[in-house]
């Protein structure tokens, strides 16, 4: 059966994505997961235990909103499966009808952070307040079971992105490429909060700069309601 555009553009897009991810160092191996959704039934993402670096659109897989394998399939992606994180993907899809893509990543200045027990500053960063807004860590969870899951709900109606301690992040956007985005500037925020920690610690900037980059994030449509809490310390 022949693939619409869309479908094949956005298997393009997360072929893009994962060699990109994978260049840059934010994905190893074959960790990480990005999906998109390709309808209102269906998800399109990585197959687990694939290599990220040279991933095939033909080896992308499609799920339901119940997490099954549904068609079309063809030769390169008949027996493969989808991601092991599949259910954390799921539960931002069905949370957040605005959602068009989800990027799970293990990156190391993020991780770092929560081993040491951290939270992420995104005002560090005029692009962390502008694209990220505040950052939760979760609960831990095993990978792979739905304590992982579960340890994010609460925190998706209101958050793009959810730091996962001791294993990486989840970060979603309106489609796929500003998941990923989010991932980039999500990294660079925990570096940035590292090198800061090197030179003496934080000189934090000021509440009224701080509140004009949350009226930012209402013009560019970032603003959900936990917001404010970029002004608590
Ligand atoms: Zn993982």
């Amino acid at each position: 059966m022949p693939i619409d555009r869309k479908e094949a553009q956005l298997r393009d897009d997360i072929c893009h994505i994962c060699a990109m991810m994978y260049s840059r160092g934010l994905i190893r191996g074959p960790s990480g997961n990005v999906s998109a959704r390709l309808d209102k039934d269906r998800i399109l993402l990585t197959p687990g235990g694939v290599m990220k670096f040279d991933l095939k659109p033909e080896q992308l897989i499609i799920v339901n909103l119940d997490g099954e394998k549904v068609g079309p399939h063809n030769d390169i992606n008949r027996d493969l499966k989808p991601t092991s994180e599949l259910p954390m993907h799921l539960e931002v899809y069905h949370r957040r009808p605005d959602v068009g893509g989800v990027v799970h990543a293990h990156t190391s200045y993020v991780v770092a952070l929560t081993v040491a027990g951290l939270s992420l500053r995104p005002q560090v960063l005029t692009e962390g307040m502008l694209f990220l807004g505040v950052v939760p860590n979760a609960p831990y969870g095993t990978p792979t079971t739905t304590e992982l899951s579960n340890s994010i709900i609460e925190f998706i109606p209101d958050h793009d992105v959810i730091i996962l301690p001791y294993h990486g992040s989840i970060t979603f956007g309106h489609d796929v490429w500003q998941a990923f985005s989010r991932t980039e500037v999500l990294e660079q925020v925990a570096e940035i909060q590292y090198l800061t920690s090197q030179l003496g610690g934080e000189k934090q900037l000021s509440k009224p700069n701080i509140e004009k980059m949350i009226e930012l994030r209402i013009k560019y449509k970032h603003n959900l309601p936990s917001d404010h809490k970029l002004l608590e310390n």
